[in-house]
């Protein structure tokens, strides 16, 4: 149906792009935007966090919701609370987490449509709004490459796409650096991480990740990067597997935040 509609609107606006004059083209406007309003009368766009049709210029998330999503600002300080977490475990440059992740609140609401209701727009979008935030944060001016954390590919078959990779691809778009989702994959598929203890919840990640090109990751800065972190063990054991390459200096950002 989406494709039938899109051809629709492409084939009216090409048959007066053929006729070259100013009432035409003035028409031609008319047209193509009644048909717009009668497209989104039949097929009304929701907003992904409160589920309200969607204004003309609002995309994916009305603006009253993004106005209110609860930003972290981690990006502004660079010993802020995620920071902080990897402290006495891993090295790293900096660390920041867009929103802040709740039962019931609207960021679990998007995050969730991004798991597992196929709405890798969400994701994307998300990247760019952050992307905007980190562009301008004196602690990720050095960045040279985004790497999501990568799935294990028995769930990336299943779900037909990483998350984590839309919300690199959104950073990298509006902070104009390449994304790499091959340099490492995951080995293992480990299990939900809430209910254990520090030492299982190691054991669960512990050689979870491996590097398969490590060369071409020397000596640069990289962005790690994933959807939500909570005790920050998977980020840890990615980690942990990339400082075996020489030179390498990591930073990490993520949707959201949830140990808060
Ligand atoms: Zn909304």
């Amino acid at each position: 149906m989406q494709k039938f509609l899109s051809f629709f609107r492409l084939s009216s606006r090409f048959s007066f792009n053929c006729k070259a004059s100013r009432f035409i083209i003035g028409t031609k406007t008319s047209v193509s935007s009644l048909i717009d309003d009668f497209i989104s009368l039949l097929f009304p766009r929701m907003c992904a966090a409160c589920g309200k049709s969607l204004l003309k210029q609002e995309e994916i998330i009305c603006i009253s919701c993004e106005f209110h999503l609860p930003r972290t600002n981690f990006h502004l300080s660079l010993e802020n609370p995620m920071f902080k977490l990897f402290w006495g475990k891993v090295i790293l440059e900096s660390a920041a987490s867009y929103l802040y992740f709740h039962k019931g609140n609207k960021v679990q609401q998007l995050i969730h449509q991004l798991k597992y209701q196929g709405r890798k727009d969400i994701g994307i979008k998300l990247g760019q709004q952050y992307g905007y935030d980190l562009k301008v944060s004196p602690f990720f001016q050095t960045i040279q490459l985004i790497i999501p954390i990568p799935l294990y590919a028995k769930r990336l078959k299943k779900r037909g796409y990483n998350q984590s990779e839309q919300f690199a691809i959104g950073l990298g778009e509006i902070m104009k650096i390449p994304v790499d989702p091959n340099s490492i994959c995951r080995i293992k598929e480990t299990e939900t991480q809430t209910n254990k203890s520090r030492f299982k919840r190691w054991q669960n990640v512990a050689e979870v990740f491996e590097v398969k090109d490590g060369v071409s990751l020397e000596m640069k800065h990289i962005l790690l990067v994933d959807d939500v972190i909570t005790t920050g063990a998977t980020l840890e054991s990615c980690i942990l597997a990339l400082h075996t390459i020489r030179g390498i200096r990591i930073s990490v950002a993520t949707i959201a935040v949830a140990f808060l």
